[in-house]
């Protein structure tokens, strides 16, 4: 778990800032009728015109600037001129961007048009998981805290929990160490003061259960139900919890 400098805080913040500001713009221009790819080109102009690099663009080989999952694809869907967004759909957008070699990496889930009751109350419990597990982020808590809190907050709202994927340490890496897991494992790792941890609660308004598709990168619910992903990029400082993922 790396400890950030001062200068490397400034910088994440700035990365981060950009991240927020394609986010304002995926919640303005989201409709009905709008393709994943158009969205895709939105966010690539923003990040670059802030001087900054698009972190996922040819990460691991991931062709496209954000990951744009919708319904019950949960992460790294593929951005598509064929994938148009009608009402009542759901899309998760997930967005880095490396500003000065410091990263900045959050994803929102957003509705399309009006959507179902039930679906509106999944994203509303995956995004009070995330802020149930910022809460924890103090420097000397057990890193499990964060862990726990987001579990607790699905338990409650008896929701699905990916459990594949996690949060992470991110800095000048988008995926450093630790991993941050979405439930209680009896890790022992405690957070260090200054350190940035990603924290991504993924979760499903069935099972827990996802798997990949063909394309190598797309993963959807097993069942077929929505799925919801909130994430920001977080530093635990003397000062409480940091969210560097928002406009400053
Ligand atoms: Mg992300
Ligand atoms: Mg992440």
């Amino acid at each position: 778990m790396n400890k950030k400098s001062r200068e490397e805080i400034k910088l994440m913040c700035m990365a981060g800032n950009i991240v927020a500001l394609v986010h304002q713009e995926m919640k303005r221009v989201i409709e009905p009728g709008i393709s994943t790819l158009e969205l895709d080109k939105i966010a690539h102009d923003i990040i670059k015109k802030n001087k900054a690099i698009p972190t996922f663009l040819g990460y691991c080989g991931f062709p496209n600037t954000i990951c744009a999952s919708v319904n019950e694809q949960v992460v790294h869907g593929i951005p598509s001129k064929d994938v148009i967004l009608k009402e009542g759909d759901i899309i998760s957008v997930d967005v880095g961007a490396t500003y000065r070699g410091l990263v900045g990496d959050s994803a929102w889930t957003y509705a399309v048009g009006k959507i179902a009751p039930e679906v509106q109350n999944l994203m509303d419990i995956t995004q009070k998981a995330l802020f149930a597990g910022i809460e924890q982020m103090i420097p000397e808590n057990p890193l499990e805290n964060v862990s726990a809190a987001i579990e607790d907050v699905a338990k409650e709202g008896r929701v699905g929990i990916v459990r594949q994927y996690g949060g992470h340490g991110v800095g000048r890496e988008m995926h450093e160490e630790p991993f941050l897991f979405n439930y209680r494992t009896n890790s022992r790792v405690i957070i260090k003061r200054n350190c940035a941890i990603a924290i991504e609660p993924m979760l499903n308004l069935g099972c827990d259960e996802v798997h990949q598709l063909d394309d190598g990168w797309t993963v959807v619910t097993d069942d077929k139900k929505p799925s919801a992903h909130f994430e920001h990029t977080v530093i635990a400082t003397d000062d409480g919890p940091l969210i560097t993922t928002r406009v400053q």
